[in-house]
């Protein structure tokens, strides 16, 4: 059995960040997007429920540790500092980093941030490696993105260091942004999961294969990204 001392056993429990799109949001009231759909799909294979807790990014991992959910799943990039906390499944999608600007902004490229103001998420990659190339002092981390991005339209910073397909969703809905590319390392997203659930990660790991060979992920991420 999955989670051998619970009571509740016929149920996932996903922990997420929902201002994340296009892998999760916010639409007509439901969380809908990539990890989601993906999240559904293991489910199913499971044999189990899927029940959804939307929560600020910097608590997935704690939720996960204190068992409050079985999964996280948000767009998380696997690194060495949470794999000290959490196991990572095998990775199911890639990105990179990105900067948003307001699309007046005169700055050009990734040095002319130095000493300017930059937004991020906490606890994200883009948060570390913002304040590690351009200074704790210069750095803002919000616990939503779209509190970023409004206080980047009310002039209080000048940029906003993001995934790149999160700040693409967020750049073609939104005229007042545009973006400089910045040459960060490829991230790899993968599902956290308790260090003790060995036998629930071999079942995600499983899961995800099966969904990447049935080409069920690729057509997922179709669906929301259609570049
Ligand atoms: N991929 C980034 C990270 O893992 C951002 C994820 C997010 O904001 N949901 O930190």
């Amino acid at each position: 059995n999955v989670f051998a001392q619970e009571t509740n056993k016929d149920t996932l429990t996903v922990a997420t960040n929902a201002t994340f799109p296009p892998y999760e949001f916010i639409k007509d009231g439901k969380i809908v997007g990539i990890d989601m759909e993906i999240a559904n799909k293991i489910a199913e294979k499971l044999n189990l429920k899927l029940n959804i807790v939307d929560m600020e990014f910097n608590t997935i991992i704690s939720s996960i540790e204190s068992g409050k959910a079985h999964i996280g799943m948000a767009g998380m990039t696997i690194t060495k500092e949470r794999l000290k906390s959490i196991n990572f499944s095998v990775p199911y999608a890639k990105s990179t980093q990105i900067v948003l600007l307001n699309s007046n902004s005169r700055l050009e490229k990734i040095e002319d941030l130095k000493d300017k103001k930059i937004g991020t998420q906490l606890g994200t990659t883009g948060d570390i490696y913002a304040k590690d190339d351009f200074g704790e002092k210069n750095v803002q981390s919000f616990d939503k993105i779209s509190d970023a991005i409004l206080a980047m339209k009310n002039g209080k910073i000048d940029a906003i260091m993001i995934d790149q397909q999160t700040g693409r969703n967020y750049l073609s809905n939104d005229s007042a942004l545009k973006k400089i590319e910045a040459p960060y390392v490829e991230e790899e997203y993968a599902i956290a999961i308790n260090k003790s659930n060995k036998y629930l990660l071999d079942k995600v790991n499983k899961a995800i294969k099966e969904l990447q060979d049935d080409g069920i992920i690729d057509k997922i991420t179709k669906k929301y990204i259609n570049s």
